[in-house]
């Protein structure tokens, strides 16, 4: 069932940074899954692209507590020939449908191949959007020339920002985005999260 998420409150009493000095239990939570569309809305709404994992994928991370998670990320060219299927909803299908999304599996990603940034990861219902079903969807903080659907995104998950909101506005979500992504920068580059950047072991 969808939450009923509260209000936001005033992003300017957000800390900027989050976690202990050194990650611990649940974290690290370390899995891959391909990319797969969701309903186009991160870029072209949020300015802010998303690449949605799988439901098997995000099912197994087990997560029970909603909101915005920050970590790792890479991405992987998807060389797999027998890997080319995407399990989505009649609505997801129906979305990358009328957006056109071709798939390229992550062949021009180029020397961003297998790179490993900073990424926030939001975990929910997107409340400001209403939507049924519970997503992961991963922002990583790099600017990629293009999309990469179908490839493979390996990433850590080592702490927590915030819970889910709802907004009064496309802007004041905008406004807290973007001090997600702030704080995920501040948060990792700490000694205890920099030395889990290179140490990306997937289930
Ligand atoms: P969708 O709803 O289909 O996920 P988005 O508007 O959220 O649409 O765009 C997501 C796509 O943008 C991702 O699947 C990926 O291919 C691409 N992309 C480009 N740059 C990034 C980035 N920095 N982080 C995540 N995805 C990105
Ligand atoms: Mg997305």
């Amino acid at each position: 069932m969808p939450s009923t998420a509260s209000i936001a409150p005033d992003n300017k009493d957000r800390p900027s940074i989050v976690g202990p000095d050194t990650p611990g239990p649940p974290y690290p939570l370390s899995i891959q899954s391909k990319v797969v569309p969701g309903f186009g809305r991160g870029s072209s709404e949020l300015n802010c692209p998303t690449a949605n994992i799988e439901e098997a994928a995000f099912e197994k991370l087990n997560l029970s507590t909603t909101g915005v998670y920050f970590g790792w990320a890479s991405v992987h060219a998807n060389t797999d020939k027998q890997d080319r299927e995407f399990h989505l909803s009649e609505k997801q299908e129906q979305s990358a449908a009328e957006r056109n999304v071709v798939p390229n599996f992550g062949h021009d990603l180029g020397p961003d191949d297998g790179v490993i940034y900073p990424m926030v990861m939001s975990v929910g219902y997107n409340p400001f959007f209403k939507n049924k079903k519970q997503v992961g969807e991963i922002h990583i903080i790099h600017e990629y020339a293009g999309p990469f659907y179908g490839a493979h995104i390996k990433f850590t998950i080592l702490g927590y920002i915030r819970p889910e909101y709802d907004y009064v506005s496309k802007e004041a979500l905008m406004q807290d985005i973007q001090t997600d992504i702030q704080v995920a920068l501040k948060s990792l580059n700490r000694p205890g999260y920099l030395k889990h950047k290179h140490a990306v072991e997937c289930k």
